[in-house]
Order: C-alpha cells, then sequence, then structure tokens
C-alpha cells in the first residue's frame, strides 16, 4: 500500500553524517525526516564500531590535542568524550584521535534526534525517486511492510553510497579499486596492560605463525583498536583479505571472511600468546566496515592535490585535518601526509550534487576522488560536512539565499 507523506527535508542514512545533517535541519523550524537501513543509528561507528574519531584535532606534534572543528562537530565530540569517559590520544607522526564506547555513540544520536523533533525510521530504505526538470520531488521508502512516498524540498544522501543518485540512474564516482574492508571484534580476559607491548607480542607471533605456514599470510592484518586495551578487553581489527568490488555477492562473502578470520586469529592468539592464554571473544561488531563507497558528482570535486597542498575555499565549509589513508589488499596502511599545524577545506562545492539542484551530499558520500575520500572520509570531517548539508538543504527548503547560508556555516565551522 502506498502512503504519501510530506517531510520539507529528507536524510537518507543515519551515520555521523546523517545525524549531523538532521541536526543541522531541523534547527529552524523545517519539518525533517531521517532513514537508515539498520535497526540503530550511528552507522560506521556503531555497525562497524571503529572504535575512534580521526579529524578533530589540529595536526601537529603538539601533544595536547588543540581542536580543529568548531560548531557542531565539538558539540558532539565533547559530549562523546565525557560519556564514553575518554581523553584525545596521539602518536608521533602528529595525529590526535578520540577513543569512544560505542553504545555511548549511539545514545548520543538518538538524543540529538529526539531533542530536535526529527522523524526517525528506522529499518526503512530507499525505493524510487522521481525528479522533474532537475529537482526530486518524490521518494519513495520501504518501511514496516508497506511502501511511503515522500513529497520533499531538498535531500541529503548520507548514506555512504550514494543511494539516491543511484535511484536516479545517475552515473557515480566509482574506483578502480577500493579499500580493504575491516572487521572490529573483542577479547576478554587478556592480561598485558601495555597495548603497545601487547601489540608487539601479537605481532611477532603471527608472524612466527605464517612463517612457519601455519596460518595464512594475511594474518598480518590485525590491529589492535587504539586506546580499547582496558581491565583485560582490548577490540582487534582484521583487515580482510576479499577485495570491495560492490559485485552482486560480494559484501556476503566479505562477511563470510570475516566471521572465520576472528575465529581462526583468536584460535591462534589463544594457542599461542600467553597474554590472550585465557581470553574469549567477548563480542563481534555488527558489521565488516567497508570504508568507501561510489560518490555523487558534485559542482566541485576534491582533490589529493587539494588535500596534501592544503587548499583554502571561498566556499568552505569544513576543516580537513587528516592525511589520505589508504588500506589496500595487499598492504598495511599507507598516509600521504600534508605539512604540519596546516589543514585543507572542503568547499561547499563538495556537497551540492551537480545533475538535481535539491540534493546535497556528506559524510563518505561527498564529491571526491578516490584519493581526497580516503582522508575525508573520517568521522570528524564527516559530522561538519554533514552539518554543512543539512543547513545547505534547509536554505534551499526555506529559499535563505545560499551566500547567506555559507557566512553562517564559515563563522560556526571554520
Ligand atoms: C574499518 C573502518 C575503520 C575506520 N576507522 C576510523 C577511525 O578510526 N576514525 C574515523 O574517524 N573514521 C574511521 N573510519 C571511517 C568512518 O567510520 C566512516 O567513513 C564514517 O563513519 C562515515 O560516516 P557517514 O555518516 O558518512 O556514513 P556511514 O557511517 O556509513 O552511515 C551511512 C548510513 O546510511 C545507511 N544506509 C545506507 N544505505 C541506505 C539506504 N538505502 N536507506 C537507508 N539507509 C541507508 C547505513 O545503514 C548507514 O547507517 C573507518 C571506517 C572503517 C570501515
Amino acid at each position: 500500500m502506498n502512503e504519501i507523506k510530506h517531510t520539507d527535508i529528507l536524510i537518507v542514512g543515519g551515520g555521523s553524517a546523517g545525524v549531523a545533517a538532521a541536526v543541522a535541519a531541523s534547527s529552524r523550524g523545517q519539518h525533517v525526516t531521517l532513514l537508515e537501513r539498520n535497526s540503530f543509528l550511528g552507522g560506521k561507528a556503531t555497525a562497524a564500531e571503529v572504535g575512534t574519531i580521526c579529524g578533530l584535532y589540529e595536526y601537529s606534534r603538539n601533544p595536547a590535542s588543540t581542536y580543529i572543528v568548531k560548531g557542531f562537530a565539538r558539540e558532539f565530540a565533547e559530549r562523546l568524550k565525557e560519556r564514553s569517559g575518554s581523553c584525545p590520544l596521539n602518536n608521533n607522526e602528529g595525529l590526535h584521535y578520540l577513543p569512544y564506547q560505542v553504545e555511548a555513540f549511539g545514545e548520543i544520536c538518538n538524543e540529538y534526534l529526539a531533542q530536535k523533533g526529527v522523524t526517525v525510521l528506522l529499518n526503512a530504505t530507499v525505493e524510487n525517486i522521481t525528479i522533474r526538470s532537475g529537482i526530486i520531488e518524490t521518494v519513495s521508502v520501504a518501511y514496516d511492510n508497506s511502501n511511503i512516498i515522500f513529497q520533499v524540498k531538498a535531500v541529503v544522501d548520507c548514506s555512504g553510497d550514494s543511494v539516491i543518485s543511484k535511484a536516479a540512474n545517475m552515473s557515480v564516482i566509482k574506483d578502480t579499486q577500493y579499500q580493504a574492508a575491516a572487521q572490529v571484534f573483542s577479547m576478554q580476559g587478556v592480561t598485558e596492560e601495555n597495548e603497545a607491548r601487547l601489540g608487539m607480542i601479537m605481532m611477532k607471533a603471527l608472524r612466527a605463525g605464517i612463517e612457519a605456514n601455519e596460518i595464512p599470510a594475511y594474518y598480518d592484518r590485525v590491529y589492535i583498536v587504539q586506546g580499547s586495551l582496558k581491565n583485560g578487553h582490548v577490540n582487534l581489527k582484521l583487515g580482510i583479505p576479499v577485495p570491495v568490488t560492490y559485485e552482486k555477492g560480494n559484501v556476503e562473502e566479505i562477511q563470510r571472511m570475516a566471521s572465520e578470520f576472528v575465529q581462526g586469529v583468536s584460535d591462534y592468539l589463544i594457542q599461542h600468546v600467553a597474554a590472550y592464554k585465557n581470553a574469549v571473544i567477548s563480542h563481534i561488531a555488527p558489521e565488516a566496515g567497508i570504508r568507501i563507497g561510489e560518490r555523487t558528482m558534485g559542482t566541485y570535486l576534491l582533490t589529493e592535490d587539494d588535500v596534501l597542498n592544503c587548499r583554502k575555499f571561498p566556499d568552505a565549509i569544513a576543516n580537513g585535518s587528516w592525511p589520505v589513508e589508504i588500506w589496500e589488499q595487499d598492504r598495511r596502511v599507507k598516509m600521504h601526509y600534508f605539512a604540519l599545524d596546516n589543514c585543507y577545506q572542503v568547499p561547499a562545492g563538495c556537497l551540492q550534487a551537480a545533475a538535481i539542484s535539491n540534493l546535497y551530499m556528506a559524510g563518505r558520500n561527498i564529491s571526491a576522488t578516490r584519493m581526497a575520500i580516503a582522508s575525508a572520509r573520517v568521522m570528524g570531517i564527516c559530522l561538519q560536512t554533514g552539518f554543512a548539508a543539512g543547513c545547505m538543504a534547509f536554505a534551499k527548503a526555506a529559499g535563505v539565499p545560499r551566500e547567506d547560508i555559507l557566512e553562517y556555516l564559515q563563522n560556526l565551522q571554520l
């Protein structure tokens, strides 16, 4: 049965970008609906349990972590920090990040949306859209065994995968090679208390096992989620050795391999590393994390050159303070850095769809090349682009001039 409803602004996806977009769009009296395919909010932060927020702080060797983000991103980070009982960590390269509790992330998303009166539909997916003269008129949504047709003024695609552009049969930005997927899981009962030492012991044992042909070569793709070792509990992240292709069955194959890999690695650690002798798997994140999806072409395409040269833009809406971080199948993480104590900016053109005038994008869905999105996908930047896209959608729906909303955003976020 089809039900017709009106909402001024429709947000697709309830991850960090979608929640920020919904908060921004609903702050000025517009009716906002957020659709989320999962039964909970948070996106990769809660479904893949990635564990730390990057891109919130200045890229600097100064050991004090100084916010590079302002406005909603900073407010969200402060609330999360307090609720998680955590504090920022940094490494020798000058990278600063905030460990968080997964439950706290989800709770805070729920609280913000309830506070702002956003209508949230969980277990809801986009089925179809209608467009006339380059403007989205309706979005039909499968929800609770029914089909709701939303009449909309503006749409923000925060799905991480350009679901709106695909429903519109628009061409999207595809990569020839996607970053490797990863599965996070937890072990309880670990006896080593020093995280760096645990990492070294674990890696030594796994490499010895690989050399002795006892375990497959990809078993060296095991990482500790930084800041997670506490009271005998540690979160581990496994790089899944199945390339992301988005072909039919690929996501299922990644998930199947992830389960096998979790079991294999934990068995090996329990048998061969004294610190894991009495440990057990205590939790497995609901989904294997796929880092990059297909993006929508905007009126500007952010490039690696922009990122590495710390380019600034007259229509900037976000500060980017994270290097290009590449996780390929055959090697451990590779970073391309820009100058210390500097940052690049994300222009509004990356958030405005080129072909549809009332479609905006945010988060890991913005208009960016493969290398640029490898930086701009981190959550500190997703929170900023989400909030900005929500404001831009509000401006479109309420007839506010673009320059006015950009000025507001620049004062608030930069
Ligand atoms: C393994 C891994 C490790 C990472 N580590 C870090 C890290 O340490 N620090 C950091 O800052 N970032 C990290 N990232 C990146 C970061 O987590 C993501 O890029 C970021 O969370 C993306 O936020 P988003 O809101 O753009 O998208 P997502 O979080 O992916 O949210 C998109 C939401 O849209 C929903 N959705 C999708 N399709 C539909 C549909 N058709 N209808 C309705 N809803 C839909 C999804 O269910 C999802 O909830 C990591 C990512 C991965 C995968």
